[in-house]
């Protein structure tokens, strides 16, 4: 969805996207600087080239380093936002990783780190962002979940338990504000080709003796009935939506985008 000067429907606004460095999060943040919005990006890796490719679409954007399995970090990216832009509108919880294991042989490392990076953070975030964000009577909040929040996969314990958790919040959260200007919603990817998939098919691929090709093919025919990749500009385009007034009695809902994934 291009946004042309006439419907930069969220100009003036700020938003924050948790690990948007990379992959979907990357995706998201451009989709809401198109349409108008200033970004507070987060997240490790390659963090000039994300604040350019957002300064490209003529916004402004910082970036704050917070480690999402650090409240106290977390607590100061909000006050660096609010100081910087002077508001959190849009918050977008996004940062996510992995770990492929049986529960057996899952390091109970990983799962913590699961757990607080793609479940907990979202509760830090929103504990101090929606109060603002009713005080101002207008926010919206979108929780990256996963198809794995609806369905489970063997061998993805910590995953599916903290994405079927943010499902959860997302629908308390969107309760507790039922009545105020400020939505939370929820969208849930099938596969989409980002490093954190790649390496689940370089894994397939070592452990099965496939070509890379054939893996991806291996990895998406066991789960997607569509066998295409969704793309990170769809996820960013949906969460645009989520932000228009069309959406705004959306409320707690939970958006399969997943070619066929859930509806198996
Ligand atoms: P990615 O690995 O490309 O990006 C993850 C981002 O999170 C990066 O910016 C990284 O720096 C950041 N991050 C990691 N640990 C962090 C931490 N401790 N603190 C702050 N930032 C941290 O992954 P992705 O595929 O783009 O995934 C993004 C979100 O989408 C995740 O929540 C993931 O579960 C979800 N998701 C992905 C897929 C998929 O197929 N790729 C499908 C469904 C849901």
């Amino acid at each position: 969805m291009t946004q042309t000067a006439s419907n930069k429907s969220l100009a003036g606004k700020t938003a924050l996207v948790t690990g948007s460095t990379s992959g979907i999060g990357l995706a998201i943040a451009t989709a809401l600087a198109q349409a108008g919005a200033n970004l507070v990006l987060n997240g490790f890796g390659d963090i000039d080239g994300a604040l350019k490719q957002i300064e490209a679409t003529g916004v402004k954007a910082v970036h704050h380093p917070a480690d999402m399995t650090k409240p106290d970090e977390i607590e100061a990216m909000i006050a660096f936002a609010n100081e910087t832009f002077g508001a959190v509108d849009v918050l977008v919880n996004n940062a996510g990783i992995q770990h492929v294991a049986t529960i057996d042989e899952f390091p109970t490392d990983r799962w913590d780190a699961i757990i607080a990076i793609n479940l907990s953070s979202a509760f830090h975030t929103m504990r101090v962002a929606l109060p603002q964000m009713r005080a101002r009577n207008w926010g919206r909040v979108i929780n990256i979940a996963s198809v794995h929040g609806l369905v489970g996969s063997a061998g993805k314990s910590a995953y599916v338990a903290a994405k079927h958790g943010i499902l959860g919040l997302t629908k308390v959260a969107a309760l507790e504000n039922a009545r105020t200007g400020v939505t939370v919603n929820a969208i849930c990817p099938g596969f989409v080709l980002t490093p954190l998939v790649q390496k689940q098919i370089d894994d397939l691929a070592a452990r099965d003796s496939l070509t890379p090709d054939a893996a991806r093919a291996k990895l998406l025919g066991d789960k997607q009935p569509s066998a295409q990749f969704v793309t990170a500009q769809q996820i960013g385009d949906m969460t645009v939506f989520l932000c228009s007034d069309a959406a705004s009695e959306m409320r707690g809902s939970a958006l399969q985008i997943d070619g066929g994934w859930s509806a198996q």
